[in-house]
């Protein structure tokens, strides 16, 4: 069959691809330690799951505005001004299915073809696959581990031409778990200020997983202007451990979130109407059950952490926000890929190679599994780094 020239630009999502390896691997009986996908281990919180319940026995099984429950907008509207001073209202909001959803939606409603979009490397994965299949045109900044991963404003300036029409800003990252600090935030809209064809991306959906005190300040929330250019990108999967649940929202100018609503409409429609009960309970009850599972996080990154940085020819950057490790493995002489497969198969332990996010001098790891498969992945990975060190060396005769 001929199939369509957009599918051939693109690539499989590789953190969906190793994830299912891992999961099928496990389900067949093997001991494997999964630091793939960035799904939390823990199940969505009790009155989450009661929301949709009751909704299903009340008859909450029909179709809804195609943009989203009219009570579940206003409750982010409400969210985005108590949490981040972003004043929208509720027909600025769409709901999606997932935060990945809305930012293909966000590019199918924005970008022409030969638009260019900046995105700093390393990136996320699906980023640049969704402005491809927009008929966009990536344009990718190489950032420095010596500055967090993060783009710096000379970069920025540097790589903005006529042609730019959306930049990409995620932060916390993934996959380096990198905060933008609000200084870092307010030197990047200054730049973004002096460009005013360019359209802010900022994919916030991990801006509840902060560490050390680090906090987030919305680059929508910087000044009028900024927020009047910023589409905000979020969604429930990674806050309150609702994956599979696929519900997510971008909010931002009313005619950008009427196109996306046209595009959702004649693609998904509404987002599951039960589930979207299920996220009011989320927005509305206690966010007890968030910080409970931040405060796990915290604890098994300072032990992935210094598990990892304790390898030889392994080096990792403490990040503060998000929850996955990004460390460079440049020195034991395999392409990230390489690397991935060889532990996978040798020592049962599934991260994601950095290739799919642009830098292959580095893996991703999630920490956001049990202390158990961590410490025991950890020591699996310690001793396959050690064996490849040893066999490395010359023979002495
Ligand atoms: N966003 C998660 C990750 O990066 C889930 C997988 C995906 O949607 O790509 O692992």
């Amino acid at each position: 069959m001929q199939l369509a020239h957009r599918v051939s630009k693109v690539t499989p999502s590789m953190t969906l691809a190793i994830d299912a390896k891992a999961k099928a691997l496990k389900a067949s009986g093997m001991d494997i330690c999964s630091f793939s996908a960035g799904e939390p281990d823990f199940d969505t919180p009790e009155h989450i799951k009661a929301a949709a319940k009751q909704a299903l026995d009340r008859g909450k099984t029909k179709y809804g505005p195609a943009a989203g429950m009219p009570e579940l907008k206003q409750a982010i509207a409400d969210k985005l001004a108590s949490e981040d001073r972003l004043e929208y209202t509720a027909d600025q909001i769409i709901v999606t299915n997932g935060g990945k959803h809305s930012l293909y939606n966000l590019m199918m409603a924005l970008l022409d073809p030969g638009d260019e979009v900046i995105i700093p490397v390393p990136y996320w994965v699906s980023y640049p696959e969704m402005v491809k299949l927009a008929d966009g045109e990536p344009v990718f900044v190489i950032t420095d581990a010596a500055n967090g991963y993060k783009i710096t404003p000379e970069q920025l300036e540097a790589a903005i031409t006529p042609r730019t029409k959306l930049f990409i800003l995620n932060s916390p990252s993934n996959p380096t778990g990198m905060v933008y600090t609000p200084e870092e935030i307010r030197a990047i809209a200054e730049v973004l200020s002096h460009h005013e064809q360019v359209a802010i991306a900022a994919d916030e959906i991990y801006k509840k997983i902060l560490y050390d005190g680090a906090q987030h300040l919305s680059i929508g929330a910087v000044s009028a202007e900024m927020r009047s250019r910023t589409i905000i990108s979020s969604g429930f999967a990674k806050a309150y451990a609702m994956t599979g649940w696929r519900i997510g929202y971008l909010a931002g100018p009313l005619d950008l979130i009427k196109a996306a609503t046209k595009i959702q409409g004649h693609s998904t429609s509404n987002v599951c109407t039960f589930a979207q009960y299920g996220a009011l309970a989320a927005l509305t009850e206690s966010q007890d059950c968030v910080e409970s599972m931040r405060q796990a996080f915290a604890q098994r990154r300072e032990v992935m952490f210094q598990r990892l940085n304790a390898i030889p020819g392994i080096s990792c950057l403490k990040p503060d926000g998000a929850f996955y490790l990004f460390p460079n493995i440049k020195e034991l002489g395999l392409s990230s890929l390489q690397f991935a497969e060889m532990l996978l198969e040798e020592a049962q332990v599934a991260v994601i190679p950095g290739i799919p996010f642009g830098m292959d001098t580095n893996i991703r790891l999630s920490y956001a599994t049990d202390l158990n498969t961590i410490e025991r992945g950890c020591d699996r990975l310690y001793t396959f780094v050690k064996n490849r060190i040893n066999n490395q060396r010359p023979t002495v005769r």
